[in-house]
């Protein structure tokens, strides 16, 4: 990134200390997705990235990696595919589950949404553990397509999920922003 989009990025997101729960420092993005000029400018460098990976899916991952992966791909010109929590999607899906801190989480992807052939380029705002990035990344794999690449706004650079997510990659690129 550019060093002053860097630094506008930077300055449009919001340290939140114990929230959800003591311990946890929230990176709340919600004043950059305010600020037109930053969420214009974070979305021309996801597009950009896009371009980079030859995406012809964009997957979001729920819920703020919906706001910034939907205008990458109607920017990009390509689809936008939601991989949710369990439980919310209306037709056949693939679920994939792992582990968080304490027991498990599950996420799904609508099975006829990705098939063989797409590159798929993943989009959401943190990477924290590096759980629910790897879950899609099987999800993607199972449903026939490619992992083109992942990117997020944020990398916790102090958890250890870039070396989760390594295997899960298999070679494509991880971008944080
Ligand atoms: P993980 O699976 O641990 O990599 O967690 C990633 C998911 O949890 C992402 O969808 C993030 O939105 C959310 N998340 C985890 N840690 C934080 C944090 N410190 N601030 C904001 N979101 C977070």
């Amino acid at each position: 990134l550019p060093e002053d989009v860097r630094e506008l990025l930077l300055s449009r997101i919001k340290d939140v200390a114990d929230y959800p729960k003591p311990g946890v420092m929230f990176k709340d993005i919600t004043p950059l997705l305010a600020d037109a000029k930053a969420f214009a400018a974070l979305t021309d460098a996801l597009v950009a990235l896009a371009g980079r990976y030859g995406a012809t899916k964009i997957v979001g991952l729920e819920a703020r990696g919906f706001i910034l992966a939907a205008p990458v791909a109607v920017q990009a010109g390509i689809g936008f595919v939601p991989v949710r929590k369990a439980g919310k999607l209306p037709g056949a899906t693939l679920a994939q589950s792992y582990e968080l801190e304490y027991g498990t989480a599950e996420i799904e992807v609508h099975a006829e949404d990705l098939s063989a052939g797409d590159r798929v380029m993943v989009i959401d705002d943190v990477l924290a553990t590096g759980g629910t990035a790897e879950a899609s990344l099987s999800l993607i794999r199972r449903a026939g397509a490619e992992v083109a690449g992942v990117a997020v706004l944020m990398e916790l650079s102090f958890l250890p999920g870039r070396l989760r997510l390594a295997g899960a990659l298999g070679g494509a690129p991880l971008d944080a922003l």
